[in-house]
């Protein structure tokens, strides 16, 4: 404790003549140092994900004494071990070996473990500057400030805290009726590290998750058929940009079955029989597939948390139920991330962990829903931000529309990469944007200019009007400006 003490009062001499938000972190940590006992934490995180890690450390930076609690025995979550870099990775992996396959003559690996581990080991150096203590366990409730704790090295501890974050994420949701076991029927767990390549891939739900595993199987040489309940794939994206990618995806060699209901499946003779029918009804067809991969959505994760414990309340889709400012229904109790309302991404549970950690030191967290980027990595990408053509349309308010085709891009042209476009929407009568949609090489990239734009409050001219460098892919933008 004496340690501990003295340690913040150098940071609180150090800092006092530099900054005046240092000076009052510093006085915080003297604060929080005076008060909190020996064992008790000012913040607890459950869940070390990009929502739970990101929370710590700013806690942590903000002057309060922090642990994270992760069962997983690795940092980084769902995104880092078995979501968004090694699907990332394995994409641009399989581009590579298909460019390579089917590109060579006119063109003048890393495997995905590897930045997996030390993504994950770097989360734990970060932890270690910013003194967040890193327990290795299950979290659990026990109290409103009590967490037991089933240690990985088979011990059990109870944690005490004065604020508690939970950020315990999401897992894929179950279709009645398949049995998964990860090697024939797979959720995106199981298709990032299938043995072989599969003859016959058969994708359940076009959305973002089935689209990028089944572009990167289809690029490994499986035969991908796609069934989608609704009559367009992309999970709700822009109507004009979802028909273009279709197109894209279909010359690649993906097949897609929308308006199709998937009703059961079952295992023979090493193969999948999966039984679909038109979504309206009407003939029963099955299709026979290697693997099947279930990707129907994710649904938050509560198991064995003793919410009930605790009388946490969630709603009926068993998202934990949140205000404005994170807090459940125990005031002392925030919550962050998949297990809550909004946008299962993890740039999204990023800034809702520094805004929750922002309110408890009494300051102001600040997320903007409105301009939230979306990105799939298929080849092309398509990013979008704001509303889509036909949201804008439902609130029956003029708008204008700008296109710009890649195909009319000379750093696009010069790549031999230029299918897509960007699509600017704005209001007709204020100019202000409304959405921006680009699908394209590098359109994930390009979606952070669009964000900070409209961040900005920006309007179609502004972006038109700013000087973009030439031969550049985001010259396309400022044309559609
Ligand atoms: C295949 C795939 C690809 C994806 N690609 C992208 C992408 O490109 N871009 C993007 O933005 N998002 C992507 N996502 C979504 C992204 O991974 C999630 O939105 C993000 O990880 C959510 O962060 P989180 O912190 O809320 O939860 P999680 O990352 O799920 O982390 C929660 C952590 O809490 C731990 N935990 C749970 N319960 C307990 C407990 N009781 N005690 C201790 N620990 C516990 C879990 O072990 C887990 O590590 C992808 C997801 C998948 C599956």
């Amino acid at each position: 404790m004496y340690k501990f003490i003295s340690r913040q009062s150098q940071f609180y001499n150090l800092t006092y003549q530099n900054s005046t938000n240092a000076f009052k972190y510093a006085i915080a940590r003297r604060l929080f140092a005076s008060t909190s006992n020996e064992s008790e934490y000012d913040t607890v995180v459950i869940g070390g994900g990009p929502g739970g890690y990101v929370a710590a450390i700013k806690a942590a930076q903000l002057g309060l004494k922090t642990a994270c609690i992760e069962k997983r025995g690795t940092l980084g979550g769902t995104c880092l071990n078995v979501g968004c870099i090694p699907s990332k990775a394995l994409l641009n992996n399989s581009h590579i070996f298909h460019q390579t396959k089917h590109e060579l003559n006119s063109r003048g690996i890393d495997a995905k473990d590897k930045a997996v581990t030390s993504l994950t080991k770097g989360i734990e150096g970060l932890f270690k500057k910013n003194g967040v203590t890193y327990i290795k366990g299950h979290g659990k409730f026990v109290g409103t400030n009590q967490i037991e704790v089933d240690g990985l090295d088979g011990n059990k501890s109870i944690v005490q805290a004065k604020n508690i974050i939970i950020a315990t994420g999401s897992e894929p949701t179950p279709f009645n009726g398949l049995e998964v076991d990860e090697k024939q029927i797979v959720t995106s767990t199981g298709a990032l590290s299938l043995e072989k390549v599969p003859e016959k891939l058969v994708v359940i739900g076009g959305g973002i998750i089935g689209l990028e595993l089944g572009s990167v199987w289809s690029r490994l040489g499986a035969e991908v058929t796609v069934v989608e309940y609704l009559g367009s794939i992309g999970a709700g994206m822009d109507g004009e940009t979802a028909n273009q990618f279709s197109r894209l995806l279909q010359k690649q060699g993906l097949k897609f079955k929308l308006n199709t209901k998937v009703i059961d499946g079952s295992k023979k003779d090493g193969k999948v029989f999966i039984n679909i029918e038109p979504a309206k009804g009407g003939d029963k067809e099955t299709l026979e597939a290697d693997v099947v991969l279930v990707s129907i959505g994710r649904r938050p994760y509560t198991e064995n948390l003793g919410l009930e414990n605790v009388g946490i309340d969630v709603d009926e889709r068993g998202r934990i139920k949140i205000d404005s400012q994170f807090r459940t229904n125990k005031p002392n109790i925030r919550c962050i991330g998949d297990v809550t309302y909004g946008a299962m991404l993890a740039h999204k549970a990023e800034e809702e962990g520094i805004a929750a950690a922002e309110y408890l030191f009494g300051g102001h967290g600040h997320v903007n829903y409105d301009v939230i980027p979306s990105v799939i990595y298929t080849h092309p990408e398509v990013a979008w931000c704001g509303k889509t053509e036909e949201e804008v349309k439902e609130t029956k308010k003029p708008y204008r529309v700008g296109t710009f085709p890649f195909a009319a891009n000379s750093r696009a042209r010069t790549n031999s990469d230029s299918e897509g476009f960007v699509k600017m929407i704005s209001d007709a009568e204020t100019d202000a944007i409304l959405g921006i949609h680009i699908i394209g090489p590098n359109a994930g990239e390009m979606i952070g200019e669009a964000v900070l734009a409209m961040e900005y409050g920006a309007s179609s001219e502004d972006v038109a009007r700013t000087c973009h460098a030439h031969p550049t892919l985001s010259e396309a933008l400022k044309e559609a400006g």
